[in-house]
């Protein structure tokens, strides 16, 4: 799978995408991360992007030409490539949206807004869908856009050392526990729940589901 990122801020991406599983996840080439700069495609010499919105109100607006632009090139030959435009107020994504993703697509090029967002042309150029991650504000797409290549790339198989880790496909616990069996921490003593030291699957697999 391919993630295609439109955004004005690509390091932002860096280390989150290269460490630990996303970045085996990319040595293994499970999935590919591109990027495409609304900046490379303007021919305004100093590379700016942003500007006042049509009929006044704050902050600045990123202009659709060069936008336009970025999300040609991340189409390429990919003509069904889906296309999703990251905005607070756009359909809330969640792991079923995540699962459907890994199952169906093999491109997905991501807009991420900044500022006021984007000229609203970008969306009358394309068939695009807008996606929102939660009901709050960010102040830009770049956070949202590495939320959804995490949660889509942990669907996709050979991501996760054990795809047995996904949390829809086994008897999961939000509460785990690992080595020591018991430590103290002011003056308090602190234990591993006995039924997971027993040794004693059915039991241990009843506990997990009283402790969701
Ligand atoms: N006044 C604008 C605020 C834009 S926030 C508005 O209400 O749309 C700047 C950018 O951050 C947005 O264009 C979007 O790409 C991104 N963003 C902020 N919060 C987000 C969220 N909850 N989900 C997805 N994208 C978000």
């Amino acid at each position: 799978m391919t993630f295609h990122i439109i955004t004005l801020f690509p390091e932002m991406f860096d280390s989150y995408i290269n460490g630990s599983i996303l970045g085996r996840a990319i040595e293994d080439k499970k999935i590919k991360v591109k990027f495409y700069n609304p900046r490379d495609f303007t021919k305004d010499r100093n590379r700016r992007i942003d500007r006042k919105p049509y009929g006044g109100g704050p902050g600045m607006v990123i202009e659709a030409l060069p936008t336009i632009k970025a999300i040609e090139k991340a189409k390429g030959k990919k003509k069904n490539a889906k296309i999703i435009f990251l905005s607070p107020s756009g359909t809330q994504f969640d792991n079923s949206y995540a699962k459907k993703m890994a199952d169906k697509c093999s491109d997905v090029i991501i807009i991420s807004g900044r500022y006021e967002g984007i000229d609203a042309r970008i969306k009358k150029a394309f068939k695009v869908e807008d996606v929102s991650i939660g009901d709050y504000v960010l102040t830009g797409g770049e956070l949202p856009a590495m939320v959804i290549i995490d949660c889509v790339s942990r669907q996709i198989e050979g991501v996760l050392g054990d795809f047995n880790s996904l949390e829809e496909s086994r008897v999961a616990s939000s509460e785990v526990y690992t080595r020591p069996e018991v430590f103290e921490y002011k003056k308090k003593k602190y234990k591993v729940p006995k039924v997971l030291l027993s040794g004693d699957h059915k039991k241990i697999e009843e506990w997990k589901k009283n402790h969701k």
